[in-house]
């Protein structure tokens, strides 16, 4: 049935859709207390039926009824990508849910570990109503503005939930017409046409997608494509970038911040350089090495709690491995009065480039989730993409040790892994397949999970030859 037709599902939509975009602006100070509370207070009650936290709770000697306010999370344990990995499918979801009526959802492997949980239809809707608020704020209309997307829609991944589990319905009824999909990993000239044809008001991308497109754009390309806004998501974007994409093509771009465990946008970027917090919908706490608070205003590695949402609940995760800036609540030139992160470190944006001239961000190389599912496998706790040349990448994998014996063999996987990406990236580039005992990378940071050694004059030159 079509959710939006359901009466479970359809009504609560509705009301999200009217109440969640505004809030932020729409209510004092005290009242988003209020609904922030109510909210966390709701999601500790439906994580105490989820076994995997309740054991945690239980052993620190906590019950739903010790919880009233938001400030009380102090109290309760923190839960890692690990806890939630080892207790993958059963616990990590409340005793006695529906698994068929829910969309597995993989985090990208942008730290080179991917987790897989469980998600729903009005929780992934959250992740749509918290991006008309975005839109909003830049003065664009989520059912007329013209919006394209340049981004990864791989199965079982994020976007392409959101594409199956709402996208698809809304289209149902003429909505969504306005947007539009484009595949990031064809050749950058084949995109700008299709931009080109398209005549964005918006465009959402990874900055070294908008990097290549800005260079074919001050070479005279794309003359229809004048966005408003550019959105750029899942990375850091650079300065340098940032500048040369927002002269190139003569408008703002923006940062938004989210993950797959978060299920949608934690912070955005306004047009004043703030990146607000959703505060309504999480919960954001930064931490030092010792998973101490750390002060405002210093470095920490991000906590995540989400405050809505069914399936695999996300209270105190840790698993984000991104290190923010917190800003306490304040005012913004903008109007909105919100905790705000100052920079996110740990998502540099690191692409596979091919001869071709595909070009792959790194989130993208994240085929290994629908491989390592198609595999029905969870024994890969890590990997690792190195581009050594234009025609060479290589693929580090580490093995579960506990699990090593279990099929499929750890020589089965590596076969797959490789066949599967020999069939990507063609018969140009040598791809090479390894196991490795670990990832290194350097202390308090997360290991790149795409590393490439090919210089971007490099890449520029391709580019000029292919144009
Ligand atoms: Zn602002």
């Amino acid at each position: 049935m079509n959710p939006f037709l359901n009466p479970f599902t359809g009504f609560p939509f509705l009301r999200d859709f009217l109440t969640d975009p505004a809030r932020l602006r729409r209510l004092s100070q005290r009242k988003l207390d209020e609904y922030r509370n109510k909210a966390f207070r709701k999601a500790v009650v439906y994580a105490w039926n989820v076994p995997v936290y309740r054991e945690k709770y239980r052993n620190q000697g906590i019950t739903p009824d010790m919880i009233f306010e938001v400030e009380d999370i102090q109290r309760l344990p923190f839960i890692t990508k690990k806890e939630l990995l080892d207790n993958f499918p059963d616990n990590v979801v409340p005793l006695g849910y529906d698994k068929r009526k829910a969309q597995m959802i993989c985090t990208s492997g942008s730290s080179g570990k991917i987790l897989t949980f469980y998600s729903d239809f009005l929780t992934i809707s959250k992740a749509v109503t918290i991006s008309i608020r975005e839109l909003q704020a830049y003065g664009l209309h989520w059912n007329t503005s013209r919006i394209a997307h340049i981004i990864n829609f791989n199965p079982y991944q994020v976007n392409e939930a959101i594409n199956q589990g709402f996208v698809s319905h809304a289209r149902t009824f003429s909505l969504l017409q306005n947007h539009l999909q484009l595949n990031p990993f064809q050749p950058i000239p084949e995109l700008m046409k299709q931009l080109d044809d398209f005549k964005p008001d918006a465009i959402v991308s990874y900055p070294v997608t908008f990097q290549h497109l800005a260079y074919l754009k001050m070479k005279g390309n794309g003359t229809h494509v004048k966005p408003r806004i550019l959105f750029v998501g899942g990375y850091v974007l650079d300065p340098y970038i940032r500048d040369y994409v927002e002269q190139a093509f003569g408008c703002k771009m923006v940062n938004v911040y989210g993950s797959a465990e978060s299920g949608g946008d934690i912070s955005f970027e306004c047009l004043k350089g703030t990146w607000h917090i959703n505060h309504d919908f999480y919960h954001i706490e930064s931490v030092n090495k010792d998973l101490e608070a750390v002060e405002p205003g210093k470095k920490g590695r991000i906590i995540v709690t989400r405050l809505f949402g069914r399936g695999t609940p996300m209270i105190r995760y840790t698993g984000m491995d991104d290190l923010i800036t917190l800003e306490p609540v304040h005012e913004c030139e903008c109007g909105l009065c919100t905790p705000s992160i100052k920079g996110v470190e740990g998502r540099i944006d690191s692409t596979i480039v091919l001869p071709d001239g595909r070009m792959y961000p790194s989130a993208s190389f994240s085929i290994m989730s629908t491989i390592l599912n198609d595999l029905k496998t969870n024994k890969v706790r890590q990997f690792q993409i190195v581009q050594k040349q234009l025609n060479e990448i290589e693929i580090s994998l580490v093995f579960d040790d506990e699990q090593r014996n279990t099929a499929p063999s750890v020589d089965r996987i590596i076969e797959t892994v490789e066949a599967a990406y020999v069939k990507m990236v063609g018969p140009l580039v040598k791809i090479i397949v390894k196991e490795k005992k670990e990832i290194t990378s350097e202390e308090g940071k997360p290991s790149p999970f795409v590393v490439s050694y090919v210089p971007r004059d490099k890449i520029q030159e391709m580019l000029d030859q292919l144009d």
